[in-house]
């Protein structure tokens, strides 16, 4: 049986095909003994495909047969499989972007058959993790996600229209021109661990969108296509890449099961 399989700097996702259905797994990193005891519990003999930044550390740790996967082409191939899934909805044509927000961001362009890596950023998942701990000393995702939906930090960022107060400023007046940067305001009013993880997910979402829109313009594409487990269930944080994305003129398409492409393409992968 053939396993699929993206070691990931935070989780662990597995993709395998179960009675003609493909089954989705996802587990800690840093639980690597359990998973590879789940592996051998799970299948007889696999032939496991893998691969992202802990691939190695896998490949060493494991008995069975292990296949090495570069992983920015098994995200791509894993994209392009899952969107086929899904073309009615999403009317994706050929020539797009994706966005894999992971630990960290990473921008590839998808043309036809070819994959090309065009950036990335610090800024991603695992950036959501770290603030919001610092500030708010919650570090569990699920307490992140709800804490955040029920807060509202936009007291704490400085808007365009803040700075052109006293006439039309020349771009929306709604953007945001300072993320965390209305020092006075913080001095002023009183803010609640859920409106500083708020202001969080905003932040990190607006940075993405900017990145994204701006190499989508490069590129000449309409498209991007966002994946990555830090969407898992996140509802705010997809709306505000969806609402800045539109902004400025692209067409966002959360891809479901997105966060499983690098296993599926390994899967994939001969
Ligand atoms: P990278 O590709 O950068 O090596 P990765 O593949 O491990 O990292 P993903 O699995 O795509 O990255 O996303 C990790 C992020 O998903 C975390 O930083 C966190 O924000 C979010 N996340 C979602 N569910 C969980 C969870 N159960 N535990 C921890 N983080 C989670
Ligand atoms: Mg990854």
């Amino acid at each position: 049986q053939y396993v699929g399989i993206d070691a990931g700097g935070t989780l662990v996702k597995i993709v395998y095909s179960h009675e003609g259905h493909l089954q989705f797994e996802k587990m800690a990193t840093d639980r690597i003994d359990e998973i590879i005891e789940w592996i051998n519990r799970r299948f007889t003999n696999p032939e496991i495909h893998i691969t992202g930044g802990k691939a190695g550390v896998f490949a060493e740790a494991c008995p069975d047969r292990v296949w090495r996967v570069n992983e920015f082409e098994a995200t791509c191939e894993g994209v392009s499989w899952l969107l086929e899934k899904e073309t009615l909805s999403s009317g994706i044509g050929s020539g797009f972007l994706v966005t894999n927000v992971g630990t960290g961001t990473s921008i590839h362009y998808v043309y036809a058959d070819s994959y090309e890596r065009i950036g990335g950023s610090g800024m991603g998942g695992g950036t959501l993790l770290g603030l919001s701990y610092l500030l708010t000393g919650r570090s569990d995702f699920e307490t992140i996600l709800e804490m955040g939906q029920q807060g509202n930090g936009q007291a704490l960022n400085i808007t365009v229209g803040d700075i052109y107060s006293h006439e039309t400023p020349p771009i929306s007046g709604a953007l945001t021109a300072s993320n965390f940067g209305h020092t006075a305001n913080m001095k002023e009013k009183e803010f609640s661990s859920e409106d500083y993880i708020a202001a969080v997910v905003r932040m990190i979402g607006e940075t993405i969108t900017t990145m994204s829109v701006q190499v989508a313009d490069r590129l000449g594409t309409d498209t991007v296509v966002y994946i990555g487990s830090t969407f898992a269930g996140h509802d705010t944080l997809k709306e505000i890449i969806k609402g800045y994305t539109e902004l400025r003129g692209k067409t966002p398409y959360f891809l479901p099961r997105g966060e499983y492409s690098g296993a599926v393409g390994a899967l994939l992968h001969y």
